[in-house]
């Protein structure tokens, strides 16, 4: 946790009050304490190391709140076989499961660490990382290990989670499983779990195990989401409702009543448009209408060997925008403040006075050129707890 003085930042946006103009930001012990105008600097800063931006615009930093990280092999033939018409892929997490269990500590780690970091230099300070791809007591353990451990080393914020309940895994009985998955449940907490997730679709689990599993997960102190309606309409958006869970992720086939009872629990929409657009689902409008009826949103990259293999939170935040017609400002939002919402963080996600001194500072003056330019590399630096984590000379 670090001091530092970030300054001639060209639009500053906090979400705490109006985007700021030659702003300077004052981060002592990693967390915000002053932000304003630069000429208004307060004095006796002379000694702290500085970031000077040139004028370079700066964002919260991105918290990245779905991502299943820790994996091995390719999902390679998913993606060729989608574009000759094959369709979904039901079996593909079986492969990765396979390919993930026969890995080394030290290679999932480190493939793990290669993707944190390529989120890190996208501006994502905060990351949420699934298990899902162990479906044994002890694989699934390693892998919550793995995840907090390659934040850890790429200096990111971590909070995992544990999704057991991903595909019940070849070989095993459904119903067995499913017991299985909920005796886990202490593990991994043990495991440094923070949060439990449900993969709720047709060929995954029902509602009625769904309901079990988070039940049992809230018993033993962990978070709850849920993957829904991501491939059909199943009920899991209602029933994230009914449990008042944090998040209900992906919701491609949610419906007006769904999200209605979204937004009347409290439970926040995690949009992952680029899953939507891997699986080309041709499916965009539900972000409008969760905004709509009220529903908090969140953006996250999904990221997955096998249907959102992507590490960056811009590419998200413009597909937001230009597939599901966000505004830009409500995808940013969507992007920081939402994903902190839904990992129910309030010292993330912001540049309020108190909160973690995180900041994406954009390769351009202006974050409209996060979506404005495609395919650019949107970030110069990523600011994590006060410390500069690159500054790359990348200009738009
Ligand atoms: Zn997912």
């Amino acid at each position: 946790m670090s001091d530092l003085v970030v300054r001639h930042v060209g639009r500053l946006t906090t979400w705490a009050g109006p985007r700021l103009s030659d702003a300077a930001v004052v981060i002592s012990g990693g967390v915000v304490e002053w932000t304003g105008a630069d000429r208004d600097l307060p004095t006796g800063l002379s000694d702290r190391p500085e970031l000077d931006a040139e004028g370079r615009a700066a964002i919260p930093g991105f918290v990245d709140c779905h991502t299943h990280a820790v994996w091995a092999g390719s999902r390679r033939d998913d993606v060729a076989g989608r574009l000759s018409g094959t369709g979904y892929n039901p079996a593909g997490i079986a492969a990765t499961v396979a390919a993930t269990r026969e890995a080394s500590y030290d290679d999932l780690l480190a493939a793990a660490a290669l993707r944190l970091t390529a989120m890190r230099d996208g501006g994502t300070t905060t990351v949420e990382i699934k298990s899902g791809y162990g479906l044994t007591s002890m694989d699934e353990a390693r892998l919550l290990t793995v995840g907090r451990d390659a934040a850890a080393g790429v200096g990111l914020t971590a909070m995992t989670t544990y999704l057991g309940a991903h595909v019940v895994p070849q070989g095993r009985e459904h119903a067995e499983y499913v017991d299985s998955v909920i005796a886990d449940l202490p593990l991994a907490a043990a495991a440094g779990a923070q949060w439990c997730d449900v993969f709720c679709d047709d060929g995954a689990f029902t509602i009625d195990d769904a309901r079990r599993i988070l039940i049992a997960a809230g018993e033993q102190g962990l978070g709850t989401r849920i993957h829904a309606e991501q491939l059909t309409n199943t009920g899991a958006a209602r029933l994230a409702a009914d449990l008042r869970c944090a998040s209900a992720d992906h919701l491609d086939h949610v419906t007006a009543a769904d999200a209605a009872a979204m937004a009347a629990a409290g439970v926040v929409g995690v949009l992952v448009p680029v899953a939507s657009l891997y699986t080309r689902s041709q499916r965009w409008s539900h972000a409008a209408l969760l905004r709509d009826a009220g529903v908090t949103l969140a953006v996250a990259t999904d990221c997955n060997p096998g249907t959102a293999w992507c590490e960056s939170m811009p590419y998200a935040v413009q597909l937001a925008c230009l597939a599901m017609g966000l505004s830009i400002d409500e995808a940013l939002r969507a992007a920081t403040l939402g994903g902190a919402a839904a990992l129910r963080r309030t010292d993330v996600g912001h540049l309020s006075v108190g909160a973690r001194g995180d900041l994406a500072v954009l390769a351009s003056d202006h974050e409209v050129d996060v979506v404005a330019h495609l395919g650019a590399n949107a970030v110069w630096s990523t600011v994590i707890g006060g410390q500069p984590r690159r500054a790359s000379a990348v200009q738009p």
